[in-house]
């Protein structure tokens, strides 16, 4: 006898609330994981600390919804070697993005996003993710010339004939109005509320 699961039996409420999350590309594949383990083997976070993907989508089917407030979620970097390795077209990536979501959504994390509030800053000035100013001196450090080629990369970019990284100021203008109106910038607003109550 073949055994079906029923997509509207809870707890599988919390796996559909993923598929149908916007950030999710990949159908149904979180229903359709065998437990196999390929994105565990082949993890680099997985490799480097507890973070285990496969148990990641047992915990999502079981309708575990502790998982949001797990540590080991936040070791997932999104290198997409899970997604790209799962055997019947799963993505514990996408799937971690939106759990991290979730998480947020319920004001859960923050201290995991302190660091990075310099990308959603460059949104606004800058209309990109740009890398925040505080990790140039780590880069600096890492990779040799790096500094220089940053300092003068509009110039390099200008004798290439190349044009300016930079968007224009209605193109900034046109996104940080995006940014505002879909509640980005009220998230991030909260997220540095709470990082000062911290200090
Ligand atoms: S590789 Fe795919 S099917 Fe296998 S455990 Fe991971 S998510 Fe499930
Ligand atoms: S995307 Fe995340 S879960 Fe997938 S292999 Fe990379 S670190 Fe692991």
């Amino acid at each position: 006898m073949t055994f079906k699961q029923k997509i509207n039996d809870s707890p599988i409420d919390f796996a559909i609330e993923i598929i149908n999350d916007v950030k999710n590309s990949k159908d149904e594949g979180v229903l359709k994981c065998v437990q196999c383990g390929m994105c565990t083997s082949t993890c680099p976070a997985a490799h480097h600390s507890d973070y285990n993907p496969r148990d990641i989508i047992e915990k999502v089917l079981a309708g575990d919804e502790s998982i949001i407030s797990e540590e080991n979620i936040w070791n997932c970097f999104y290198c997409y070697t899970c997604h790209s390795v799962c055997p019947v077209g799963n993505s514990v990536c996408e799937v971690n993005q939106i759990l991290k979501q979730i998480a947020i959504a319920k004001e859960i994390g923050y201290d995991k996003l302190y660091e990075y509030l310099g990308f959603a800053d460059s949104y606004f000035t800058a209309a990109i993710g740009a890398i925040p100013e505080r990790f140039f001196p780590d880069i600096g450090q890492d990779v040799p010339g790096w500094w220089n080629f940053r300092q003068n990369l509009e110039e390099i970019r200008n004798e290439l004939e190349l044009d300016s990284l930079m968007p224009s100021k209605e193109v900034i203008d046109e996104v940080s109005k995006i940014l505002t109106i879909t509640g980005f910038k009220s998230k991030i607003e909260r997220i540095r509320a709470s990082e000062e109550v911290e200090k």
